[in-house]
């Protein structure tokens, strides 16, 4: 009976998979359930010292991989998280899925798990900017280097690459400016060199695919050998939660889960049951919605007189549109362009940043429907300065040359009603151009 169940459900859609909680998870029988319960137990209580012995030796063992688990202790394996795991293997595409504390954690297993001391990283060179920080400051403490270069660049790729390369690690589209690094391309290099190489020392693809979401990209599809995301983003959804996973092919699972035993970065039960329960089962509806904004509001942008440019890999204006349709696509085959924009108003830069600044501000001031915060992906929409919040800590040469400019403004679309948000961002361009004006005839006139 279960078993049938289970064929069935395979058979679903993605979107009724991430849903339907009526199915038997090896974690726990909640057949009777509609929610899957929150579990609460630090330890585990076990019948006998054959069952804690055979736990120990169940954990982490490929051979176990489908038995029933043993549960001993929380660190080691529990059944909210496992459900959860469950799901975000499948969603995205892969064997497995571990899940920790934070993406930063889970950032940091997956390139623990495949690095050692005097190994090298090739990262593109615009990364979220912990995960900058991580390979930049403290990877290098263990032996561990990274050349941060263009990957939009063939031949910079080509001349970063050494007998030590380990690992490629991107994120696609890249934050803020919604470049899109080409994977099966990368791939395609990485597997050239790879032929040359003895097994076991193969240079490992792994992508951030959190600004895309798995609704969007998938891309263990188009090569990559393992995939990160920070949960606490697009997955979660709602904003009230941290995590991260890292989901790969099956061979990863027992180091995942042995880095993550010992360097302890777990997810927690109650951090992964709203994710369970909220985020992963309304991811579709939400990109669905929040991608239909996008789209209305960087037309509404890209008609605007205040605008020098709006990236949106939906437009189509957009550099790399062509692209974009090659990789980002939903899992019924649409155009899955997400829910980031990311538009710089006009204006030499000083005049830009300070329009930029004085627009967010009456935003943050006004609106009911934009919420001035870091982070993206959640219900609200929100929006923030790139130039100097969220990549400040790169250097201004880098900034300009990369595309972040100073009057730079990303948007992450929430769920809000697209026309009060249209509405919002209009009356604010109003007011902040009136000021503009008064502020540059205040100076003409005080003769600077
Ligand atoms: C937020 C974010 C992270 C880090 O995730 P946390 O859950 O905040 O640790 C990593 N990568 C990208 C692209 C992010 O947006």
């Amino acid at each position: 009976m279960a078993k049938n169940k289970e064929q069935n459900q395979a058979n679903y859609n993605m979107r009724t998979r991430m849903i339907d909680g009526s199915y038997g998870s090896k974690h726990w029988e909640y057949n009777h359930h509609i929610v899957p319960p929150m579990s609460a137990s630090c330890a585990y209580r076990l019948d006998n010292v054959q069952r804690g012995a055979e736990g120990f030796a169940h954990f982490a063992n490929p051979e176990d991989i489908d038995s029933l688990p043993i549960f001993i202790y929380d660190r080691l394996d529990e059944p909210a998280r496992g459900m959860l795991e469950e799901k975000l293997a499948c969603a995205e595409g892969g064997d497995i899925a571990v899940c920790f504390a934070t993406g930063m954690a889970a950032i940091s297993a997956a390139i623990g798990v495949t690095t050692k001391h005097g190994d090298e990283i090739v990262a593109h060179h615009t990364l979220y900017g912990c995960t900058y920080s991580l390979f930049a400051n403290w990877l290098p403490r263990q032996g561990i280097t990274t050349s941060f270069v263009d990957l939009k660049d063939p031949s910079a790729f080509w001349s970063s690459i050494t007998c030590n390369t380990r690992v490629v690690y991107l994120e696609t589209p890249v934050n803020p400016t919604l470049d899109i690094l080409d994977i099966a391309s990368i791939k395609k290099s990485i597997s050239d060199v790879n032929a040359t190489r003895p097994k076991g020392r193969e240079i490992l693809l792994i992508v951030d695919n959190t600004f895309a979401t798995p609704f969007c990209q998938r891309p263990l599809q188009f090569g990559a050998d393992i995939v990160v995301h920070s949960l606490t983003k697009n997955i979660g959804g709602f904003g009230t939660d941290m995590g991260g996973v890292v989901i790969a092919s099956a061979k990863y699972q027992r180091d995942l889960l042995l880095y993550r035993k010992d360097f302890g970065g777990v997810l927690s039960p109650k951090g992964a049951w709203p994710i369970l329960v909220y985020g992963l089962p309304t991811l579709a509806a939400r990109m669905v919605n929040q991608q239909k904004s996008a789209m209305k509001i960087a037309h509404f942008l890209e008609g605007h007189p205040m605008i020098e440019k709006v990236m949106y890999p939906g437009l189509e204006s957009f550099p790399q549109r062509e692209l974009a349709r090659k990789q980002m696509f939903s899992y019924d085959g649409k155009f899955a362009p997400g829910s980031v924009i990311y538009f710089v108003l006009k204006g030499s830069q000083c005049r830009a940043q300070k329009a930029a600044e004085m627009f967010i501000d009456v935003v943050a001031k006004n609106s009911r429907c934009i919420t001035l915060a870091v982070s993206l992906g959640q219900i609200r929409t929100l929006i923030e300065a790139p130039y100097s919040m969220t990549h400040a800590a790169l250097p201004d040469d880098l900034k300009n040359a990369i595309g972040i400019s100073p009057g730079g403004i990303r948007l992450s679309l929430g769920l809000e009603d697209w026309h009060d948000i249209i509405a919002d961002l209009s009356r604010a361009l109003e007011e902040t151009s009136a000021d503009q004006s008064n502020y540059l005839d205040g100076a003409a006139t005080a003769g600077s």
